[in-house]
């Protein structure tokens, strides 16, 4: 039994780059599960059939949920693993094999199902090769999943904050669910460089250390330990002078990752020498840290109901809404600042001191419409923005703008807070832009009269796929059928921006259309030339801008809508990607 406070140093192989500090977390999850064998009458084949089918589509949806959060960390190939699991969902191993044994073998479904997978894990085990090897650890990965839904355990492991896992052999799930904020490092017993789980931890950027005996670790969970992604070891226990030599290591990384973005070109230009602005979607004051964010010309959209999540929205007063901006816009010095009011409600309706329950909050009292029921607390939030955006450049944002109308109450509430000011000669800014954003297909038939009434437009395409598809954006079981590039949204696409160069406004996107380099060539040549996206995807947009022509992309828009179908748009924007 190794002492508790004793350094101890132990030399792996570094399979994802970096450095961590955090504790100790032994993962039990890739145990065997322990699951019940008993026989059953052929009158209940059909229900053990169907409680497999059920878990088959259990397994289906967490699987798509983790995409979607896969998604918005941009861990691209982490999305395309999962795919691959989702995909062997309907794999007839899967499917008609272990139905068909259910029916031969009259046993309840997990056992019937754990035999089948022993007998594929007996077969591909036997095969010294490394593809197959990585179809084992995936199909055990899977399996383990659905096996959890057939057999659930009565308490889920939580891992805690700051957490180097250790898992004797990591599978794609470990690493794919791992969420940033919580788990800083992996370490594992067996492992390669190529594995799933380790293209996982890359894309993630979370260092990982294999070859770690299970047994040399196992008695100090929850000690301190040090992973070593750039040496190959880890440090268990690590005295002060250690602790500190790798916190120096660990800042000298994130200033060399923040000179490489210093020397990113400071102007996005076409290769026709069209400018294009590169800005960021920020949701907090932390986002200000992102190595990514310098790359950033501007903050094209500033998320404000993301400050209000641990707070009752109602109770914050102006003067601690003012203090929250004007800390923010001192963040952003010299750059423009598109400031959102809340956007609450719909599938943000976190706010229980604000929401009510309503049969059908997507389509019920969010973001301006909230807002203009809610004057009070709207008053309260201009007033702050107001004050605080004092000698900066910021402008306020409208979102969900559904009518003409309700950009004419903004105006007017505004006025009146303005003549308060003056009469009481209270400083604020007097000119502050006013944009709307365009997420509902009732905006873009009426932008016409919607520009006569605002400085800017911004396009979010999350919500305006929602409300033109009928489809809702949080619900993973619809993820397939969601389609950016679906023919009605690039229609209502081109009509917005035609009407934003016609009356001479200027036009962002900030939907996460513009964080996806599929789509940037399509939507250059629709006109934008504005592109806001979260800072992590900065870089590969950008880097996908330079090598555009403007001229070119405009051919191609114009050859894209002409296509009838989403899968044809899909497939010809997916061919020129990899032309
Ligand atoms: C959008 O709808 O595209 C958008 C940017 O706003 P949010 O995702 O915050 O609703
Ligand atoms: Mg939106």
């Amino acid at each position: 039994m190794k002492k508790q406070s004793e350094e101890i140093v132990i030399s792996g192989s570094t399979i994802s780059e970096g450095i961590a500090i955090g504790k100790l977390f032994l993962l039990s999850s890739g145990e065997e599960i322990m699951v019940p064998q008993f026989a059953i009458q052929e009158t209940e084949v059909d229900s053990e059939i169907e409680r497999y089918r059920d878990a088959l589509s259990s397994s289906r949806i967490d699987l798509k949920k983790l995409q979607t959060f896969l998604t918005d960390e941009g861990s691209d190939e982490a999305v395309t693993i999962i795919d691959a699991h989702i995909q062997m969902l309907e794999d007839p191993l899967m499917t008609t094999h272990v139905e068909e044994k259910i029916s031969q073998m009259l046993q309840n479904t997990e056992s019937v199902f754990r035999s089948v997978i022993g007998e594929y894990e007996e077969k591909f085990e036997k095969i010294e090769d490394t593809f197959f090897h990585q179809r084992l650890i995936d199909v055990k990965d899977l399996s383990h999943r659905i096996l959890k839904h057939l057999h659930p355990k009565e308490e889920e492991e939580v891992i805690p904050a700051n957490a180097v896992v250790f898992a004797k052999e990591l599978v794609p799930s470990h690493t794919a669910e791992a969420c940033v904020s919580k788990v800083c490092a992996f370490i594992s017993e067996i492992g390669g460089a190529t594995s799933h789980a380790a293209l996982i931890a890359r894309a993630k950027g979370l260092p990982y250390v294999a070859n770690i005996k299970e047994a040399d670790i196992k008695e100090i969970e929850g000690c301190l330990v040090i992973v070593d992604g750039i040496d190959g070891k880890v440090i268990l226990n690590p005295n002060i002078d250690t602790q500190e030599k790798y916190t120096r290591l660990q800042n000298s990384i994130l200033e060399s990752v923040q000179r490489k973005v210093a020397s990113l070109p400071k102007e996005t230009i076409t290769l026709d020498g069209q400018k294009i602005v590169m800005a960021a979607n920020i949701e907090g004051i932390s986002d200000f840290d992102h190595p990514y964010f310098g790359a950033a010309e501007e903050i094209g959209l500033f998320r404000s109901e993301f400050l209000f999540l641990k707070k009752e929205i109602f109770a914050t007063s102006e003067e601690e809404q003012h203090s929250l901006y004007h800390k923010i816009f001192d963040r952003a010095g010299d750059m423009p600042i598109v400031f959102r009011v809340l956007d609450i409600g719909g599938d943000k309706g976190f706010f229980q001191d604000a929401m009510q329950d309503e049969p059908n909050p997507a389509l019920g009292c969010r973001a301006i419409r909230f807002l203009l029921k809610n004057k009070e607390l709207f008053t309260r939030q201009l007033k702050a923005l107001l004050r605080a955006a004092q000698g900066k450049k910021a402008s306020i944002l409208i979102p969900l703008v559904t009518d003409v109308s309700e950009v004419i109450e903004v105006k007017t509430l505004l006025n009146d807070i303005k003549e308060e000011f003056d009469a009481k000669r209270i400083p604020y800014a007097k000119e502050v832009p006013i944009g709307l954003m365009i997420e509902v297909p009732s905006a873009v038939l009426t932008a016409d009269a919607l520009a006569k009434e605002c400085d800017f437009f911004s396009i979010g395409t999350n919500d305006l796929v929602q409300y033109t598809l009928a489809l809702d954006r949080t619900n993973p079981m619809l993820s397939e059928h969601y389609h950016p590039a679906h023919p009605s949204i690039l229609k209502l696409l081109k009509m917005v921006i035609d009407v934003a160069k016609k009356h001479h406004k200027k036009l962002s996107i900030c939907g996460e259309m513009a964080s996806n380099p599929l789509y940037t060539k399509l939507l250059l040549g629709l006109g934008v030339k504005n592109f806001s996206c979260a800072p992590r995807h900065i870089p590969k947009v950008q880097s996908k801008l330079l090598e555009l022509n403007s001229e070119e992309a405009a051919v191609f828009a114009r050859k894209v809508l002409k296509l009838e179908q989403f899968n044809e748009i899909e497939k010809a924007l997916r061919e020129d990607l990899i032309d």
